[in-house]
């Protein structure tokens, strides 16, 4: 079987995370331009919400979970990050690739905000016909608490495991993991409590950089390492050259 790549596309490159649904389109181009460029046999793209659902998720309380009448937030949540995924679809197409949008909000089932089945049969179908599968960030139903976000980086350490990816990379508008000013080359499970990225750590109350390191220390726990670097660096990473990004591993 050929190499697997599973790309994420973070919500602050394909958004403007200051605006109400404000989609990059120019980056989007970009994006996918490198994507059509790179000799990747094999790849699975997941994309964060960015300003589109998070402020919809929030108005609606859904980090609370939705209880009878009060459910529209799952709707309009729903709603705005199928309206993202459609664009980041449709910008793919227009380069030539075979890509379609997949949501969780259809095939995965969550309990206290964590996942507990996602149907991958359909993405092992769509892969062996080198299709590209477009997940995002979404409302999940949940067995406690009625319904959850599951982020964009949940669905990495999920997927990449469900999918036996090879490969994982994480594009976003920082040079990588930052220490200060500084990219931290690697980080593991054991020096990350030493790391000075605490603090820009907690800037972000929905889980932010200290959300998506837990889920990529875990999937790293799991055999899978990960890679974080700037958008700019899809292409290096999808070629296998050097990315001038963190590596998260699991030793
Ligand atoms: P998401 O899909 O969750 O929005 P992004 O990759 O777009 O994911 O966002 C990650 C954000 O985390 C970046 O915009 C960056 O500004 C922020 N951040 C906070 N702390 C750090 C840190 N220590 N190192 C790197 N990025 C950080």
């Amino acid at each position: 079987m050929c190499e697997r790549i599973l790309l994420k596309l973070g919500g602050s490159v394909i958004t403007d995370k200051n605006a109400d649904c404000v989609i990059n389109y120019d980056q989007l181009s970009l994006v996918a331009s490198a994507i059509s460029k790179a000799d990747t046999k094999s790849i699975v793209l997941v994309h964060g919400a960015g300003s589109c659902g998070h402020p919809e998720a929030k108005r609606y309380g859904l980090e609370h979970g939705a209880v009878a009448g009060k459910t529209d937030g799952i709707y309009v949540t729903h709603r705005a990050v199928s309206r993202l995924n459609e664009a980041v679809v449709g910008t793919l197409r227009r380069e030539g690739i075979p890509a379609a949008g997949i949501h969780p909000f259809h095939t995965a089932v969550a309990d206290k905000g964590r996942l507990l089945s996602f149907e991958c049969r359909h993405l092992e179908k769509m892969l062996m016909l080198k299709m590209v599968p477009v997940i995002h960030g979404d409302v999940v139903m949940d067995l406690s608490q009625g319904a959850c976000i599951v982020s964009g980086d949940q669905l990495v350490r999920y997927l990449a495991v469900a999918l036996g990816i090879n490969r994982v990379g994480l594009a976003t508008d920082v040079p990588g993991v930052l220490d200060g000013e500084q990219v931290v080359p690697v980080i593991t499970r054991n020096m990350a409590p030493a790391l000075h990225i605490g603090s820009s750590m907690h800037t972000d109350v929905t889980g932010g950089m200290r959300g998506k390191m837990n889920e990529l220390l875990d999937l790293a726990q799991a055999g899978i390492g990960s890679e974080i670097f700037h958008v700019s660096r899809i292409g290096d990473f999808l070629n296998g050259t050097a990315h001038g990004g963190t590596s998260v591993k699991g030793e």
